[in-house]
């Protein structure tokens, strides 16, 4: 079968590679349909080797498809089910799942990452591929309800497996409520997301703040009732303020998370407000300097993290459900496996107009 590997820091491409097998008896095969190509891959691909990537390893955490084959003790998903896969595999059993933790999750594995976290006897290989082996199938897959089972409405459901997810990690770590003054920093993927989710939520302003003028009218699309490309400080700061009423953000929500992201976070947050940060520029190694004065002296509350898979997913099903969202606008680019190489070019560079690349891996069963 293809699937997309690593090769070496900077390139990546589609190979021949084995088909995955079930190894343990709560393991699921899931037929790939559609993969998301994610800003944290582009960190693999300039990165990889520091990572510990070997080539040949395959990429890819966000896909959805089709269960192909279960092991024996596989009883929430069965061969035919249409299914989403999480970002990580979690067992649903342990003290931090039941908590709802499942990043934290003692067994937990990243697909497509690289092999030291991989706990599951064989390969948990990334989902950019025709087929993935998906352990702890139980709690790892979630079936997609008939209501939105379409196979046209794919390109609705793949975001919310990690950006969609993330972003309601963001804004629930924020402790969002509704009637509260949201801002969004950044306008990729996860930034369109908290926007969308922010508005479904029943945000009173929501005010994503970006430097790419095609990327801030979808953010506009997408629900945010302002938009702006401030980059100082101050000038955030009498931008945001002017536009809630002089009260600013109850919520920050900062997918970026550099440290001049932050200095817009905290000028943009009002006292007793909530910055959640979602950007990763800590994978490689670009700690943030954070403001702890106007932390200390303004009572802010410093959160986010890492997105706990399967937690969101039954709550966006629903807002899909009733279209209350729709996050298909912000898969700008559907492309064939085949050009997976491509696709992960056109993020890396920011072509214009790209804001999330998705393959269509093969025809969508059922
Ligand atoms: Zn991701
Ligand atoms: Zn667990």
């Amino acid at each position: 079968m293809k699937g997309l590997t690593f090769q070496r820091n900077g390139v990546v491409s589609v190979e021949d590679v084995p088909e995955p097998t079930i190894l343990r008896p709560d393991d699921a095969i899931v037929r790939v349909s559609m993969a998301g190509i994610c800003g944290s891959d582009l960190h693999v691909l300039h990165a990889g080797e520091a990572f510990g990537f070997a080539p040949g390893a395959r990429l890819g955490h966000e896909f959805l498809g089709t269960v192909e084959a279960v092991g024996s003790d596989v009883v929430s998903a069965a061969v035919g089910d249409r299914v989403l896969v999480s970002v990580s595999v979690n067992c649903g059993e342990c003290s931090w799942c039941r908590e709802g933790l499942q990043a934290s999750c003692e067994r937990m594995s990243m697909f497509g990452w690289a092999p030291r976290l991989w706990q599951h006897g064989g390969d948990v290989q990334g989902g950019q591929s025709e087929y993935a082996r998906v352990p702890l199938a139980n709690s790892t897959l979630t079936r997609i309800p008939e209501a939105v089972a379409d196979p046209g409405r794919e390109g609705s459901l793949l975001p919310l497996i990690d950006v969609m997810s993330t972003a309601m990690h963001g804004l629930t770590a924020g402790r969002m409520q509704p009637g509260f003054h949201v801002v969004v920093i950044g306008d990729g993927a996860v930034g369109q997301s908290a926007v969308h989710c922010a508005r479904a939520l029943g945000a009173e302003a929501v005010i994503c703040l970006g430097h790419h003028a095609d990327r801030l009218e979808m953010a506009e699309r997408l629900g945010a009732s302002g938009v702006g490309e401030q980059r100082d400080p101050e000038e955030i700061r009498e931008f945001v303020f002017g536009a809630t009423g002089g009260q600013g953000a109850h919520v920050v929500v900062d997918t970026v998370s550099n440290t001049s992201s932050m200095q817009g976070a905290h000028a943009a947050v009002r006292p007793g407000g909530t910055i959640a940060c979602l950007g990763m520029d800590h994978f490689m190694g670009k700690l943030p300097e954070i403001n702890w004065y106007d932390q200390f002296v303004r009572n802010i509350t410093i959160s986010g993290g890492l997105v706990h898979s399967n937690r969101y997913v039954g709550p966006l099903l629903e807002l899909l459900a009733n279209d209350d969202i729709d996050p298909a606008p912000m898969l700008t680019n559907v492309l064939s496996l085949d050009d997976a190489a491509e696709g992960y070019r056109m993020m890396a560079e920011r072509d214009p107009g790209v804001v999330k690349v998705a393959l269509a891996v093969g025809a969508t069963g059922g």
